[in-house]
């Protein structure tokens, strides 16, 4: 097992952990060791979340040195990964066994036990986040237990979306598809004006839809509609589509960014993990410079939150790289964002400035508050705790999870406390 001292950031290098000690355990019997010895412990996926909520006041751990075994079971359509592989290291090989994953986010470098902790997504109408595929879990709980959970069990989807807090996730079992072509076009400059009628016309038009703003015009910059090679894309080359002009080039969605970083476009067909994300693996994602936040709202109050946001538009321009509107079909984890609900989601990266940020965030908030926002768990929010129990009317009997896996509140800190009042 290796150890690393000293001070550690999140990738955005906005959070400098305060736990002293990240462990990388090379098995897990090394890893029930930590744990179990440890007085306070959280799991570190890749580190891609904007806020604390991987730190501890205790020790670290980082489950990159267990072995990253991928076995799928074809006639069960299933594959049970270990927590510590990359969407980017599971769809290679996913797809050279024919299988593929029904989504996947806008960047494929996250863990799959840290994206399924907060509920991670990507976009299209009929797609639910990353964790509604997932229908097992192996957890090292705090004592050093292993328990494994399966899909079925009562408490079973209060288990999946967990935030860090039930223990470490040692393995997921996820529902696999057979394997899919896409292929992506781009968009540019579609009237804001266009959404009022047709949002969700434009928001079904592919498998994953996105649509950026910089929140600065009354337009749209980008339009990334993602289809099933089999369906074809939803214009004739060259034509003007919902008034949008199709970009003559690959486009990267944040502005002044070159196109190479991202994924395939143009209509090319590809496979589906070289097509669901924005970004690419070999590149740094995004702008990497940057702090993100996003709000997930039922889907049907969509067009009257994009006017209450453009309200403040100003604002929101001011601090901002480029917004992001995305889909997400409702699911039944207690704490998925979409729990419930089929929801829009509206995403924005900033610029990485915290204090020039934080009021926009709250700004955000309080424009939204009618829709009954729920922040993204991995993002940065000044949500009260008082509306995430108003937002999840199972968080108590998550909270009772909690103390039953972890009755001394060993993989609690103070995002939890801020979240979850405990
Ligand atoms: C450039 C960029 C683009 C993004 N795009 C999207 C997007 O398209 N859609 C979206 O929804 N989000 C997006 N995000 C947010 C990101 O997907 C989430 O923050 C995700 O949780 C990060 O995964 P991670 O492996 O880095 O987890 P971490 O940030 O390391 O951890 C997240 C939480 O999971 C817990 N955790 C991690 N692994 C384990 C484990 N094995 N056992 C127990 N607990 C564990 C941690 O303790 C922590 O509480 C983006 C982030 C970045 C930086």
């Amino acid at each position: 097992m290796t150890t690393t001292a000293g001070p550690r950031t999140n990738w955005a290098g906005n959070i400098t952990f305060g736990a002293p000690d990240l462990y990388c355990p090379a098995s897990l019997g090394e890893l029930r060791g930590v744990v179990g010895r440890a007085r306070q412990v959280r799991v570190l996926g890749t580190g891609h979340s904007f806020n604390d909520m991987a730190d501890s006041p205790g020790a670290q751990v980082s489950l990159a040195g267990l072995p990253l075994e991928v076995e799928v079971d074809s006639a069960a359509s299933l594959v049970r990964v270990a927590a510590g592989l990359s969407y980017a290291g599971l769809a290679g090989e996913l797809d050279r066994r024919g299988f593929a994953l029904r989504n996947l986010a806008s960047l494929p470098h996250i863990s799959v036990a840290g994206a399924c902790a907060t509920g991670t997504h990507g976009s299209g109408p009929a797609n639910q986040n990353l964790s509604a595929a997932v229908t097992g879990l192996e957890l090292v709980t705090a004592d050093g237990d292993v328990v494994e959970l399966n899909r079925g069990e009562e408490s079973f989807p209060g288990a999946v979306v967990h935030l860090g807090a039930l223990g470490a996730v040692t393995r997921l079992i996820l529902e696999v598809v057979p394997s899919f072509q896409v292929s992506q076009r781009v968009y540019e400059d579609l009237p804001l004006d266009v959404l009022d009628d047709h949002f969700a016309a434009i928001m079904a038009s592919g498998y994953s839809v996105s649509v950026f703003t910089d929140w600065r015009a009354p337009r749209l910059t980008q339009l990334w509609i993602k289809s099933l090679a089999e369906d074809g894309t939803p214009e004739i080359e060259g034509e003007p589509w919902f008034r949008a002009t199709p970009a003559p080039a690959a486009r990267n969605p944040v502005p002044g960014l070159p196109a190479d970083n991202a994924t395939a476009q143009l209509g090319e067909p590809g496979p589906w993990f070289e097509r669901l994300p924005h970004f690419r693996p070999d590149f740094i994602p995004s702008a990497g410079d940057e702090l993100q936040s996003e709000y997930l709202i039922p889907a049907e109050h969509a067009v009257p939150a994009l006017h209450a946001l453009h309200q403040v538009g100003e604002q929101i321009a001011a601090v901002l790289r480029v917004g992001e509107i995305r889909t997400i079909a409702a699911d039944e984890l207690w704490l998925s964002t979409a729990y419930r609900r089929d929801s829009v989601g509206f995403h924005f990266t900033w610029i990485p400035d915290t204090v020039a940020v934080l009021p926009v965030v709250t700004l955000i908030e309080r424009q939204l508050a009618p829709f009954a926002p729920r922040p993204h768990w991995g993002k940065i929010f000044t949500t009260p705790t008082a509306e995430f129990y108003a937002s999840y009317d199972r968080l108590p009997d998550f909270l009772d999870l909690a103390r039953h896996y972890d009755p001394a509140g060993k993989f609690r800190n103070a995002y939890t406390a801020r979240c979850l009042g405990r």
